[in-house]
């Protein structure tokens, strides 16, 4: 399959503000600490890890919304680093974003129709009344009637205004979406809902999805392949099939043996972790899942593991393959 990105090496270190302001601060968050990966068309990549593993900044740099410390993202072949204005401008119609919090992401002066015709206007695509066609026409795709048009965000619920999210951010015929943490806010019932949406307009739209989650439990229902993130890395990655019925590293079975479990006679036992995740800010040496790994040997303290092949099956970043 064609890579519609290819994220290469990639590095996000956010430096951290020294309190004697003369000194110079050598420290800095490893947000995004070296991560290379291929997202292919038409697929859903799931990224999945704790909160604080940097899955949002991985986010947040492929979108462009900010700049990495090192490395580099391909889309379409093209380093959107090294682009010119246009092409920027472009290259942000192709990817869009959805967001955790449809409460926050929505101005609530404005009314669904400005809210969704906002992306047409930024990018002068059509004029007043072709736009607001293709509002009416979104509200009705993402399963909204058109006669909501002129309300405003807090008449709708949890889900719809997710859903209003969605339209916005098929407003400009993406390629790709990124979603963070799309239904992480809203009430199981109705993550069973927009979740199901979302696959439809995948089909209709030939979109491709890069699904940022810490639920492993709503990944197994969306995504194609899956990439574990720990501490700013990606410590394993796989089919969806891999993943799930042949878990290799130690982080990943950790995280696998929270999950609910199907049915009584599941003999998968609970692996519980020491510790909480450690601070980005001095992540530990070796491998940086040591400290709370079960499985430990001396060389985990110092040597790097790399994400390797492991057989033909999927990736993973471990001392014991
Ligand atoms: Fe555990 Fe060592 Fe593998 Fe890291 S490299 S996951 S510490 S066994
Ligand atoms: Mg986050």
């Amino acid at each position: 399959a064609e890579a519609i990105i290819k994220v290469e090496n990639l590095r996000k270190h956010f430096p951290i503000q020294d309190p004697l302001p003369f000194k110079k601060s050598t420290q800095s968050v490893k947000a995004v600490d070296g991560v290379s990966f291929d997202v292919f068309r038409g697929e859903t990549l799931g990224i999945v890890g704790e909160s604080g593993c940097g899955k949002s900044t991985m986010a947040r740099l492929i979108n462009q919304l900010i700049r990495p410390t090192e490395g580099k993202v391909l889309f379409k072949g093209q380093d959107l680093a090294a682009m010119g204005p246009k092409e920027i401008r472009d290259s942000r119609k192709s990817i869009q974003m959805v967001f955790q919090n449809p409460y926050a992401s929505l101005d609530p002066r404005k009314t669904i129709k400005q809210l969704i015709a906002e992306p047409l206007e930024i990018h002068k695509v059509g004029d007043k009344a072709s736009r607001l066609d293709r509002v009416r026409e979104l509200l009705e795709v993402v399963g909204l009637s058109s006669y909501h048009a002129d309300r405003y965000p807090h008449e709708f619920s949890g889900g719809q205004r997710q859903r209003i999210n969605i339209a916005r951010a098929l407003a400009l015929n993406p390629d790709v979406i990124i979603c963070d943490e799309p239904v992480s806010a809203l009430d199981v019932s109705v993550q069973a809902q927009v979740i199901n949406l979302l696959k439809d307009l995948q089909k209709k739209f030939q979109l491709t999805y890069i699904f940022i989650s810490h639920d492993l439990n709503v990944v197994r229902y969306m995504c194609d392949r899956i990439a574990v993130m720990y501490l700013g890395k990606i410590v394993e990655i796989g089919t969806y099939e891999e993943i799930y019925q042949n878990p290799l590293h130690p982080y990943t079975r950790a995280l696998l043996s929270a999950v609910p479990k199907e049915s009584p006679y599941d003999k998968k036992e609970r692996i519980l972790l020491k510790g909480d995740v450690p601070s980005p800010v001095n992540p530990p040496s070796g491998c940086h899942f040591h400290l709370r790994c079960p499985y430990a040997v001396e060389s985990c303290k110092s040597v790097v593991p790399e994400l390797k092949q492991n057989g033909d099956g999927q990736r993973v970043a471990c001392h014991l393959y």
